[in-house]
């Protein structure tokens, strides 16, 4: 009886396991279809001056046209397309996509892509971004990168070098959910940013009962930023009471629901 009930856990599990591949290989086949489809697009979502609402710049958020599912967020696919490696054509599809449309909005507006820590082990990164770049007639003063902590810390040096390479050609870095790495407070002054962004965790929490910790937070990476004269942006900022202890505490640019959420540019 034992070794029954053992086999029959045994293919319990094993069912799941085989689901999940099942899975997995599903979701790599549609990848696939959709990057030879180019089905994967950027969304933006305004980047603004929380004071008056002004527009500074738009976020660029890859968002997959799925043909039976309709529009995915990176949520539904992101695990697996990094697993497998094929987030590089992805992106490279969003990224492209987002700088011709840059060429549709006023001049004095950035929009930021996401990279990820892969590129930065990439010596040839800052000459195949800048081609792009080029490639689509925008100045690469318009485009910024956002980089986790995490990938800054992955090999510091490496970092260091291509963001001085992308700085010298006007491309400028920010810090994507900064305070939630462990090492960078040490690190960050070495590394030639124009601004950290605020993840959301600490924004949340503002205005609840118990945010003691999350604004003390904040309010040291607003220091932290003003002396090494970066900029600071809020990110997640979903009520008119986060923007204003936001603001009270200096910070200026904001992004998040409270402003608009992501959507196609033309919206
Ligand atoms: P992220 O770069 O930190 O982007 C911010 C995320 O927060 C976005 O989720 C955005 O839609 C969401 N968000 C913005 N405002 C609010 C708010 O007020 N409340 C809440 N709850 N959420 C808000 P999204 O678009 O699902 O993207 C998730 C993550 O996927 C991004 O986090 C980024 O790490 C990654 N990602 C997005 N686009 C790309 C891309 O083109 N390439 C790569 N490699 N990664 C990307
Ligand atoms: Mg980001
Ligand atoms: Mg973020
Ligand atoms: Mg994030």
């Amino acid at each position: 009886r034992a070794k029954r009930a053992g086999r029959q856990r045994f293919e319990i599990f094993d069912a799941a396991t085989n689901q999940h591949a099942i899975q997995v290989l599903d979701m790599e086949a549609d990848i696939r279809h959709g990057i030879a489809d180019r089905r994967f697009h950027p969304w933006f979502q305004p980047i603004v001056r929380m004071v008056d609402r002004g527009l500074v710049g738009y976020e660029a958020l890859m968002r997959w046209n799925h043909e039976t599912r309709g529009w995915l967020a990176p949520a539904a696919f992101l695990d697996v397309a990094e697993e497998n490696g094929s987030i590089e054509a992805i992106d490279w599809q969003v990224w492209e996509s987002a700088c011709r449309q840059v060429q549709r909005l006023p001049d004095a507006l950035y929009v930021t892509i996401n990279v990820s820590a892969r590129y930065f082990r990439k010596d040839d990164f800052d000459q195949r971004l800048l081609s792009m770049i080029r490639g689509t007639g925008i100045a690469p003063s318009r485009i910024r990168i956002e980089i986790t902590e995490g990938a800054l810390m992955h090999n510091p040096e490496s970092v260091i070098t291509m963001l001085a390479r992308l700085r010298a050609e006007s491309v400028q870095a920010a810090v994507d959910d900064f305070g939630t790495g462990y090492s960078s407070l040490s690190y960050v002054h070495r590394f030639p940013l124009r601004s950290l962004k605020i993840d959301r965790s600490f924004v949340s929490e503002l205005g609840q009962q118990g945010d003691a910790g999350s604004r003390a937070v904040i309010r040291s990476i607003l220091t932290l930023a003003h002396s090494l004269g970066l900029e600071a942006v809020a990110e997640g900022v979903e009520t008119e009471l986060q923007a204003e202890a936001l603001i009270a505490m200096g910070c200026g640019l904001g992004q998040g629901y409270l402003f608009a959420k992501p959507a196609p540019l033309a919206e």
